[in-house]
């Protein structure tokens, strides 16, 4: 039996982009959220080996920081051709100025190095990490992920990170062309199509709904 967010919650990052769309997906629920960076909490180092571990380290940080509940996600882009790469650097790969036509740059010319051109050898996907932390160390972890395709140019000027790279299967937009109830929003809004929305749609079925 999975434990209910019943209170108010710490949103565990300090990307905007993200805060945002982790707002949006918790606003339906009347959950009142303020994030790490509003608290002045320090970034914990991610030391993890995947997105999981990562999310666990942000998101018990932040719990034992505040004696509250905290919602961390760890996210990337892996892209299948280089190895799963960026995968958990993906934030990394931008270097401290953020610069994600820099980071978008890389991924494309590491892809016509192995001579990665046709969709098919461009396959791509997001994967989200969602962690809930209490301060006495329970946890309760969900995963999501959208399979698409790295398309080359950059699309779009919406949502952040790599999203005008992405163009998830079945769509003819990248996630950079998309508004944000399309990307994440979830029904009624939206169809909850993103690695975060999806994760987000199984944590709240378990913690959230009856609650
Ligand atoms: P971290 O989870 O804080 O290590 O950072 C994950 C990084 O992955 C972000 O800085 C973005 O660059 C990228 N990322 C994760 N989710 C998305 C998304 O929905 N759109 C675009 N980029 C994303």
């Amino acid at each position: 039996m999975s434990r209910k967010l019943t209170g108010p919650v710490v949103i565990a990052t300090h990307n905007p982009g993200k805060l945002a769309e982790m707002r949006d997906l918790l606003a339906p629920f009347g959950i009142a959220a303020q994030s790490a960076g509003e608290l002045g909490l320090g970034e914990p180092r991610e030391t993890g080996k995947t997105f999981a571990a990562n999310a666990r380290i942000k998101a018990l940080a932040a719990a034992n920081a505040t004696g509250k509940a905290a919602f961390a996600d760890d996210s990337g882009l892996v892209v299948e051709a280089l190895g799963g790469d960026p995968g958990i650097h993906s934030a990394r790969w931008a270097g401290s100025d953020k610069d994600f036509c820099f980071a978008m740059n890389n991924i494309q010319t590491l892809l016509i190095e192995r001579g990665a051109r046709t969709p098919e050898q461009r396959r791509a996907h997001f994967v989200a990490a969602l962690c809930l932390a209490w301060p006495d160390g329970h946890l309760e972890e969900f995963e999501g992920r959208i399979d698409g395709a790295a398309v080359w140019p950059p699309r779009g000027d919406r949502g952040f990170g790599y999203d005008p790279l992405f163009k998830p299967d079945g769509f003819d937009r990248t996630f950079g062309q998309m508004s944000a109830d399309e990307k994440h929003g979830l029904p009624l809004k939206g169809q909850g199509l993103s690695h975060r929305a999806r994760a987000f749609l199984k944590l709240a079925d378990a913690c959230l709904r009856g609650a």
